[in-house]
């Protein structure tokens, strides 16, 4: 079960939330102040840094592959699908 966390924008205090659900709520509110002005922070960051390290375990050269595989196309950036992709950590709530 996911733990997400927000930063508030009014006071910049940081706001913990465990959720059981399947999708991180956009925000919620500042435990601080009470602000619902909160951006989710720290999760998607950890999981992306979780998965890229995976992919480097996997194979070394995997970065060169998905380098030289997309060098010639629009959406040449690998990360892009890391980004769009979802934790399993939010598939067994
Ligand atoms: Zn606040």
């Amino acid at each position: 079960m996911p733990i997400y966390e927000y930063r508030c924008r009014e006071c910049q205090e940081k706001t913990s939330k465990l959720w059981r659900g399947f999708d991180a709520p956009d925000a919620v509110p500042c435990a601080e102040c009470g602000s619902e002005q909160t951006s989710r922070i720290i999760s998607s960051v950890a999981f992306h840094k979780s998965l890229r390290s995976k992919l480097q375990d996997l194979d070394p050269r995997y970065d060169r592959m998905v380098d030289s595989a997309a060098a010639n196309t629009s959406t040449s950036d690998p990360n892009q699908f890391i980004d769009r992709a979802t934790p399993l950590s939010e598939s067994d709530a």
